[in-house]
């Protein structure tokens, strides 16, 4: 066994571990905490609405503990156990060896049969975890019908930028990687403009805003924060789900503002406005753009990790694969990189919750911090989120920071 072999099962080990450790963890943490509600919440939210909560974030978490073990066997499968290398093979047969074609059928076999150990999944997670605590609205139909716009939009748009691609590590010599980094930047604009504008539209239908009380409430926020909007809207979010959102969407002179339907139907006016001037701190403090320079950044790092990868025979020999090509290195590094980034997850989640905070700051400064406490304390009960996360798993997770904090902050702007 090839010392690469070694590291690679050592990471993940370590990852997988980690991972289900965690995971314990907050289930644990969660079932400790499910019979108080915490007294910060106690006027707000009921013990029964805290029990719910309770119940679904384990539930949750133990399908997430299923689907880690499951996805570490799968890559296990795919690279030691030999199953690209009999992928590659069997389109051997059909495809010339090397040819662009025979990548792609590589690559998208592999994705697809990846989907194929995703589903049952996510089959579960929405028609026996969601419709069990109330958030599911989804009928088979839809979900199959989804996933089969997802499927035609997903070839749309990766299979030209996977032919790119190989296109570009075949011709461009060693510095392709350079290359398909801007093709990957041009790409990932390209969708960023047009996923809200165009691509939305096949799942979601928008409506105006049509209530004039929150209209000019908006209107008025929007003009206090120096900022322009082509439009409100109203998407139908409970077409799929229960739980409530707010966003905005579009780059330069396109920005729109969308309201979930589930959203207006549970909060007052005042307390949406809050919940957008939040969405508005985040516009203002550029944090879309910051994010998306850390991503090309760590994009490019990436790209020249794999233009190196790609020469060496102890990267695919090491990973259980012999024949050696451009599809079978891009599917070998996308397949184990995460196993080797985990270790940044619980900084990309700080960075992530740091951007939170900034945010509810702004919301504190442009419209009352108690509309945007009294909006988070309702999101928090019917979306059934835990108040009670374990600080760890919260820690390496967490996009937002938990309820408390950010209640504790909010009200101490107020002072
Ligand atoms: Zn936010």
């Amino acid at each position: 066994m090839s010392g690469f072999t070694l590291l690679f099962l050592a990471a993940l080990a370590c990852t997988t571990a980690t991972r289900l450790w965690l995971a314990g963890r907050h289930a644990r943490h969660v079932a400790v905490s499910r019979e108080a509600v915490p007294a910060e919440f106690s006027g707000s939210i009921s013990l029964e609405a805290h029990r719910k909560a309770a119940n679904y974030t384990i539930a949750k978490t133990k399908l997430g503990m299923v689907e880690t073990l499951s996805s570490s066997a799968l890559l296990l499968v795919f690279t030691l156990g030999g199953g690209l290398q009999w992928l590659s093979d069997a389109w051997a047969g059909v495809f010339a060896p090397g040819g662009y074609a025979h990548g792609i059928a590589l690559i998208v076999s592999v994705v697809v049969i990846s989907s194929a150990v995703d589903l049952p999944f996510s089959l579960y997670r929405t028609f026996a975890i969601e419709a069990r605590f109330g958030f599911n609205r989804m009928s088979l139909a839809l979900y199959f019908a989804d996933l089969a716009k997802q499927a035609a939009l997903g070839a749309l748009l990766l299979l030209p930028l996977v032919f790119c691609f190989l296109w570009l590590m075949a011709k461009m010599g060693s510095a392709w990687w350079l290359y398909a980094w801007a093709t990957w930047i041009a790409f990932s604009l390209a969708v960023q403009f047009l996923y809200p504008t165009l691509f939305v539209r096949w799942f979601n239908k928008f409506a105006p805003l049509e209530d004039a009380e929150l209209r000019s409430r908006i209107e008025s926020l929007l003009a206090k924060c120096g900022f322009r909007s082509q439009g409100l809207f109203v998407m139908d979010g409970s077409k799929r789900s229960n739980h409530g959102n707010a966003y905005f969407t579009g780059f330069g002179a396109a920005k729109r503002i969308v309201l979930f339907d589930t959203l207006i139907s549970r909060l007052a006016p005042p307390e949406i406005e809050a919940v957008l001037a939040h969405e508005l701190g985040h516009f203002s403090r550029h944090h879309v753009w910051k994010r998306m320079a850390l991503v090309f950044g760590a994009s490019l790092a990436f790209l020249w990790v794999l233009g190196w990868l790609i020469g060496q025979d102890w990267f695919y020999a090491g990973l259980g694969v012999q024949t050696q090509g451009t599809a079978m290195a891009l599917v070998l590094f996308f397949m184990i990189a995460p196993v080797f980034t985990f270790p940044l997850q619980p900084i990309a989640s700080l960075y992530s919750r740091r951007h939170e905070f900034e945010a509810d700051a702004y919301a504190a400064r442009h419209a009352d911090a108690r509309d945007l406490v009294q909006a988070l304390v309702k999101l928090y009960r019917d979306n059934a989120s835990t108040l009670t996360p374990d600080p760890l798993h919260s820690a390496f997770y967490d996009s937002h920071p938990p309820a408390m904090l950010r209640i504790a902050r909010l009200q101490a702007a107020r002072q």
